[in-house]
């Protein structure tokens, strides 16, 4: 599926509201999740200042099927919470596999959608390879999300930077199948 990521198109995701932001990714076939915030230091979500893992977790059970490209599901998920930010599942349920480097590392990777994170990350989301993952081809610097995590996407905070998109090509690239 091609969707734009150019210019005015990538700014205007970075600030779209959540919910909107959401349903829009589902349009991408990915699989997306409330995640929760924290608000002066505690998190939104129904524990409060007891949460245990204040910040940018699910606040729905995340149990196999739970991330979703539904959009009756998204609506009612974002009208209870309007302020959660939004996850997409990585691996098979977005059919994703997000690498992440460091700001000052250039892992000369295919160009591909690719996303600041916090201050100090890029994340470069691909289409994954048919077979194994390409380890070897990988920089060592790569952290991989793929099976079973979860990762942010604009408008998100991450470490208390907004996650933005950088203005790039249309497809996300896919990951070359290991050779044997
Ligand atoms: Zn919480």
């Amino acid at each position: 599926m091609q969707q734009e990521l150019t210019g005015s198109h990538a700014a205007a995701l970075n600030h779209r509201p959540p919910r909107l932001a959401a349903l829009w990714y589902t349009t991408l076939g990915w699989a997306v999740l409330p995640m929760s915030r924290t608000h002066d230091g505690e998190c939104r979500c129904p524990k409060g200042s007891a949460c245990p893992c204040a910040g940018p977790h699910p606040l729905v059970p995340t149990g196999p099927g739970a991330p979703t490209t539904n959009s009756a599901t998204v609506r009612a998920w974002w009208a209870t919470w309007p302020w959660a930010q939004v996850g997409v599942a990585t691996g098979a349920p977005s059919a994703l596999l997000v690498l992440e480097t460091s700001h000052d590392h250039d892992p000369e990777l295919p160009p591909t959608w690719t996303m600041s994170a916090g201050t100090r990350s890029w994340r470069f989301y691909h289409h994954p390879p048919t077979r194994g993952l390409p380890r070897p081809a990988l920089p060592d610097a790569c952290t991989v999300h793929g099976e079973g995590r979860v990762v942010m996407v604009p408008p998100a905070l991450i470490d208390g930077a907004r996650a933005r998109w950088l203005p790039g090509p249309q497809q996300l690239a896919t990951l070359p199948t290991p050779a044997r």
